[in-house]
């Protein structure tokens, strides 16, 4: 069995839409797909409708998550949370204020940007986002798409990543996410936890805390974790008893990751479905 649970579609900062996403997940010989847009489940009814034979779709989201540091600044993190109620109006509320939010804080950049002589415009980024919560990427892809930069990565790289540009996101606070996807039913999975200088903030001793709060498990096979990482949040997971996953974090070609590139184990996912209650599925194709 092969099992991708984390993939972005283009209903977040990935470029496939739902159904294309479904499709590539058959054909990289996957058995079981998760979508997992930022901060939405849009994404989540073309997909189950348009399932190949012998798929299976585990609906998800990426949640905009934050832990406050002990001297007081926000780290943001993102938690994904698995087969929760998509109805349950406090994740609705949620996910709603923190598009709202994306949407500004994207424009804000683009402001700074244009500040500093880089020739785009708001509206140029909105076209990119084409409705799906904005993203820094969607801001990447302007600026390839423009010839002002070579790649997505550039676009990070000499641009996005710097701190003149940076603003931050209105992040849920972790606790209370992990809390809402455990009342909606969910499972909550910290992504790519030790990614980005995540390592500074989870700490062995926190993920002990968010585990207290609720949370399941932590991916540890992702594309942004090195040996290392992965051997020290292995450990971790096997002495707090945490779900381990494993996935690519697609986004179609928005980054250079392959469907499947890295997988969850059947136990991983069994334990998953099994401390899950919000939606009757995985959903399987008819
Ligand atoms: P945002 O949520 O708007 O801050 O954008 C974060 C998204 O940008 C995530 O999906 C990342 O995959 C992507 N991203 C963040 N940093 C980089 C980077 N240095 N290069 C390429 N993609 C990145
Ligand atoms: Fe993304
Ligand atoms: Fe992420
Ligand atoms: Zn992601």
């Amino acid at each position: 069995m092969r099992i991708d649970l984390h993939c972005h579609s283009c209903c977040s900062d990935g470029s496939d839409t739902p159904a294309e996403l479904m499709n590539k997940a058959a054909a990289a010989g996957l058995d079981v797909v998760a979508i997992t847009d930022h901060d939405n489940t849009a994404g989540w009814a073309e997909a189950s409708s348009s399932l190949p034979p012998g798929l299976t779709l585990v609906p998800g989201a990426e949640f905009s998550t934050q832990i406050i540091r002990p001297d007081g600044r926000p780290k943001g993190v993102h938690l994904l949370g698995y087969l929760f109620d998509p109805t349950d109006p406090t994740i609705v509320a949620e996910q709603s204020r923190i598009r709202t939010n994306r949407e500004e804080r994207g424009l804000a950049i683009v402001a700074k940007l244009i500040d500093a002589g880089v020739r785009i415009t708001p509206e140029q980024v909105l076209d990119a986002a084409a409705g799906a919560p904005v993203g820094r990427p969607h801001i990447a892809r302007v600026l390839c798409d423009t010839a002002l930069v070579g790649s997505i990565q550039q676009a990070f790289d000499q641009y996005l990543e710097l701190p003149q540009f940076k603003v931050a996101k209105a992040n849920t606070d972790i606790d209370i996410a992990i809390t809402m996807i455990k009342v909606a039913g969910g499972v909550s999975i910290l992504a790519h936890p030790w990614s980005r200088g995540g390592d500074e903030v989870i700490t062995p001793t926190k993920l002990r805390a968010l585990q207290d709060v609720g949370l399941n498990g932590v991916e540890v096979n992702h594309p942004d974790h090195d040996r290392d990482a992965r051997q020290g949040l292995s450990r971790i997971a096997s002495e707090l008893d945490l779900i381990v996953t494993g996935s690519s974090d697609y986004h179609g070609k928005n980054k250079l990751l392959l469907l499947g590139q890295e997988t969850t184990s059947v136990e991983s996912l069994d334990r998953i479905i099994a401390a899950s209650s919000g939606v009757t599925v995985p959903v399987v194709a008819p």
